[in-house]
């Protein structure tokens, strides 16, 4: 299989007409598939030869599944033609760990299996086949980069105040096990989000109520009393599990059959899981919240579900949570024109800034032409996150943000000016944002922002760079190209 798909790309290399030459990618895609199909291995070479330990994936795009497939210990790299900052792709390869640098056109054409590759994600470069003396400055870089880590770690027993005594919640996204293992090390609150369909794209088969109940279990004795917040399936959009096919056929899949559209729809997984997460807490307090929430009654409806769970576990003599918080994910722009009542049955709220931002700008944050072509620094995003949180403090109801915004500092540090004061990040960003807010004036913020809010320009992103260089802000900055570190 592989001398023919030599074979044939060399001949097809030969061909001028550009037409022909772009489907060499697409020949060069499907062989690649072709053999990890015969081969069963994802990290198996194409030229039979034994695999090096460590390896740097190349695709032209790939799908969250897909990236959980291949062996976490070997995979120390991966780079993307296509990608972007918000996917799940992206998302999944932060959670292990696993530099990403996206947009890195004609790159499948370039880069032969063997060669050495660098990635640095931080700044949105690969270099192919470098030198020794290359070589050898970026294992500097890196060996630089970890001591900018541990430096970080060292901060993780300060508190998260700002210059002016205002204390923000920090906590982590999580989705696989060994996410919680960065709690202690990052200092973090709680966890804001646990994204519970990604164990669920592991596994081969649908998971039954006791694989959930003991997942559960085990991310509640991880976490050791500090607080969780489980999200219920997400599933759809480009998180596809294999057991549902279905979902696959959808022309647009993000407008689609989604999230609690599915657990409504077939109630008695939404039912199973629920009745796991209850039985897994023990007694213990528990958060849930519900994704992609549309409509008022559909919150009403999963709260139904789950209230006959709770009487359900109560009737049976088991143990149910001493409190059950409630909570609705905010993604849906049409949630927006329904605050008033839903806030009147939540116990929380919590933002999706990822799902809100493609929703406000129509555009998909899975695509790689719109990556970086809207920001979510606009002046009237942020103005549709500060009503947000107006109306929930009015309501007194507590309001989280936990989209991928909430991770970069500059974008943080406008949350907080924005008024929010519960943010959920990656583990990598909860030192570099605790280092910001110590550093941040949030009156002194409020009186650059609040102004700014009304302009008409594309993004106040040089507005707030400029404020935090001016005042001492501590900020890194990145660029919102093609950087996923
Ligand atoms: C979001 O949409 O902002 C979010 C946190 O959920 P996800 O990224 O998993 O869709
Ligand atoms: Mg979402």
């Amino acid at each position: 299989m592989a001398k023919i798909q030599n074979d044939t790309r060399a001949r097809m290399n030969l061909v001028a007409d550009p037409y022909i030459r772009e489907r060499l990618q697409d020949l060069t895609n499907l062989a690649y598939q072709l053999i990890d199909f015969l081969s069963d291995d994802p990290t198996a070479t194409s030229d039979g030869k034994e695999a090096p330990d460590k390896i740097v994936l190349i695709a032209r795009n790939m799908g969250p599944a897909e990236l959980l497939e291949y062996d976490r210990e070997r995979l120390c790299g991966l780079v993307l033609e296509e990608g972007s900052e918000t996917a799940h792709a992206t998302i999944v390869a932060r959670a292990l760990n696993i530099p990403l640098v996206g947009q890195v056109e004609g790159i499948l054409n370039r880069a032969e299996p063997g060669d050495i590759i660098a990635v640095d994600a931080e700044n949105g470069e690969v270099f192919l086949r470098p030198d020794s003396s290359f070589q050898q400055s970026f294992r500097g870089s890196i060996a630089l980069m970890e001591s900018r880590r541990a430096a970080y770690a060292d901060t993780r027993h300060l508190p998260a105040v700002t210059a002016n005594g205002q204390r923000i919640h920090l906590n982590l996204n999580a989705g696989l096990l060994l996410d919680l293992a960065h709690l202690e090390e990052s200092g973090a609150d709680g966890v804001g989000l646990y994204r519970t369909e990604l164990p669920f794209m592991m596994q081969p088969r649908y998971p039954n109520f006791e694989t959930q109940f003991d997942l559960y279990t085990d991310i509640l004795e991880q976490a050791a009393g500090r607080p969780v917040v489980f999200r219920t399936l997400d599933i759809g959009g480009d998180k596809l599990l294999s057991t549902m096919p279905a979902i696959i056929e959808e022309e647009n899949p993000a407008l689609g059959w989604r999230a609690l559209r599915i657990g409504l729809d077939m109630p008695h997984m939404l039912h199973d899981q629920l009745r796991a997460l209850i039985s897994a807490a023990q007694g213990r307090p528990l958060s849930i919240m519900f994704p992609m929430v549309t409509e008022v009654c559909e919150f009403d409806a999963a709260r139904t579900v789950l209230d006959d769970v709770v009487a359900e576990i109560r009737a049976g003599g088991g143990a149910v949570p001493e409190s059950l918080r409630v909570g609705a994910m905010l993604e849906v722009p049409a949630l927006l024109f329904q605050l008033k009542p839903l806030l009147e049955r939540v116990d929380f709220l919590s933002v999706g800034s990822n799902d809100l931002a493609q929703f406000i700008f129509a555009s998909d944050r899975g695509s790689p032409r719109m990556n970086g072509r809207y920001d979510v620094l606009a002046p009237y995003f942020l103005k549709i996150l500060r009503d947000i949180v107006q109306q929930s403090a009015a309501a007194d109801v507590p309001v989280h943000l936990c989209g991928e915004m909430a991770g970069n500092t500059l974008e943080a540090m406008a949350l907080i000016g924005l008024g929010f004061r519960s943010l959920s990040m990656r583990p990598g960003s909860v030192g570099p944002v605790r280092t910001m807010i110590r550093s941040l004036d949030t009156a002194a913020l409020q009186k650059a922002l609040v102004p700014a809010l009304e302009r008409s320009d594309h993004s106040l992103r040089s507005v707030l760079t400029e404020f935090a260089e001016s005042t001492g802000v501590e900020i890194s900055l990145r660029s919102v190209s093609r950087q996923y570190a």
